[in-house]
């Protein structure tokens, strides 16, 4: 008898090239993806070993970390962005890496561009240095966000030495009420199991509501899978799946696309296989959900208060004191009304076409309130020309947004785009950690894509549904 198996253990099996002496498995990675801002040490390591890139028809670079998003004209203001990308260019020429430059029309986010250009498969390991790569297991693949070393070790062996976690289902059924999106979905799951709560663990996200998800929706949740403390997570591939990459650059065609469907299928877990947990949450019980702390579990509904620190668990308490000082709230008072500066728009969690779409339905004939600086950042070039398509900037840019190119941006605050001081974000990114948007001092509320356009136009945390009546939910 054949024991039922789950992707991720087969994934895993086929991919250990062998058990190292300290027990970890030396995984095979099918695709790494790279970018300006972890590489140029990993390179010069190489040089230093004299290494070539063992399979550079297995890697895939793009700029996005540090790159300016007001400008795309070059040599950039900031001596450091302009190195970066430079060194970049000259080693992906020097090692023949496909490069998905500035002047490519595929630059774009890291996490964006794998999807989008079908580098991203179903069954594949995947690596990249960023901690978001869990991103990609949207579509049935393994991917691990890796630091520096571990670029320069996949670049010179195509392998990653890794521990095997345990595998947690999280099984969400039922429909999310009008007005709550796949973003609330994942800070919900994050908010119940805490921030650590998937240390160890791999997540397999399955139920109804990811089954009737879009793609964009399957990546916005498996992106913050590592803010849960995973440090992957997916979804098990299915004929979404396969009508997304069809026809895609990297894609299989013709008879290796019938085959590699084949393929795809029989990766999927199978009724019965082992989880080490599982998780059961009811979809309906989801709110709209707004993070008022400094990690990105410290989250509510938006139809809350802010919690005091008597009400939090003993253990809590020390990082909710931290979380109140840091970002200036009144424990027990409503989180909508607090006051916003900045709306950023953009991140690999919530920047393709899907989510501008949305926002524009609402944004039409609203502007955005005095005090706020907003900015719409396309997760890549090819959002950004589908989005100009339809006439999505144009909503925007009459609301008040700023239309920028493709890139990282105030996701973490290494180009310009930046807080000052104190300012308050609403942000459709996927961290709020001290610092992350460039200043110290400066604070982050996470939120959903039409949350940020709400807080955008009313100059605060709003609760979207209410302002701008959303009665229906059609997309899932
Ligand atoms: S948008 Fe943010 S999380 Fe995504 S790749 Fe860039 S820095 Fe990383």
């Amino acid at each position: 008898m054949t024991l039922a198996r789950s992707l991720f253990d087969k994934i895993w099996e086929s991919h250990t090239a062998s058990i190292l002496r300290n027990g970890q498995a030396q995984l095979f990675i099918d695709s790494h993806l790279i970018h300006e801002v972890t590489t140029p040490q990993a390179f010069g390591m190489l040089r230093d070993f004299d290494l070539p890139v063992l399979m550079p028809e297995r890697t895939f670079a793009t700029v996005d970390h540090i790159v300016p998003t007001d400008t795309r004209v070059g040599p950039f203001s900031d001596p450091l962005a302009e190195q970066m990308i430079q060194e970049l260019r000259a080693n992906c020429s020097s090692s023949n890496i496909v490069f998905f430059d500035l002047d490519s029309g595929r630059q774009g986010i890291v996490h964006m561009i794998g999807p989008e250009q079908g580098i991203t498969q179903p069954g594949t390991t995947i690596a990249c240095g960023d901690s978001h790569t869990s991103t990609h297991g949207a579509f049935g693949a393994i991917a691990f966000g890796i630091g520096t070393s571990q670029v320069r070790d996949v670049l010179a062996t195509q392998t990653l030495a890794m521990t095997k976690p345990k595998l947690r289902r999280i099984e969400v059924n039922g429909r999310l009420g009008p007005g709550v999106y796949a973003k609330d979905v994942i800070l919900h799951i994050i908010r119940k199991l805490g921030v650590k709560g998937g240390v160890g663990y791999a997540y397999e996200y399955a139920g109804d509501l990811f089954e009737r998800m879009s793609m964009e929706e399957r990546m916005t949740v498996c992106n913050m899978t590592i803010e849960g403390g995973a440090r992957c997570g997916y979804v098990n591939p299915d004929e979404t799946t396969f009508a997304y990459l069809h026809g895609r650059p990297f894609a299989p065609a013709g008879a290796d696309w019938d085959a590699a469907v084949q393929r795809w299928k029989a990766v999927a877990s199978e009724p019965g296989c082992h989880y080490d947990d599982v998780v059961v949450m009811d979809a309906a019980d989801v709110p709209p959900t707004v993070t008022w702390g400094i990690n990105p579990g410290q989250a509510i509904a938006v139809t809350e208060e802010i919690p005091t620190i008597e009400s939090c668990a003993e253990l809590d308490r020390a990082s909710v004191a931290e979380a109140l000082a840091h970002m200036k709230l009144k424990p027990g008072a409503p989180i909508a009304g607090t006051p916003v500066n900045v709306a950023f728009f953009g991140s690999c969690t919530n920047a393709r076409v899907s989510d501008f779409a949305e926002v524009a339905k609402y944004l039409v004939g609203h502007k955005v309130h005095p005090s706020v600086h907003a900015i719409a950042v396309p997760g890549s070039q090819l959002v950004k020309r589908e989005c100009e398509k339809l006439g999505i900037d144009r909503i925007f840019k009459e609301a008040g947004f700023e239309w920028r190119h493709p890139g990282c941006s105030m996701c973490l605050g290494m180009n310009p785009d930046k807080l000052v001081g104190d300012q308050l974000c609403a942000s459709t990114s996927n961290r709020n950690f001290i610092g992350r948007q460039g200043s110290q001092s400066g604070r982050t509320v996470l939120m959903s894509p039409v949350m940020v356009a709400a807080a955008a136009i009313t100059g605060a945390v709003t609760d979207a549904r209410e302002f701008f009546n959303i009665k229906n939910r059609t997309e899932v």
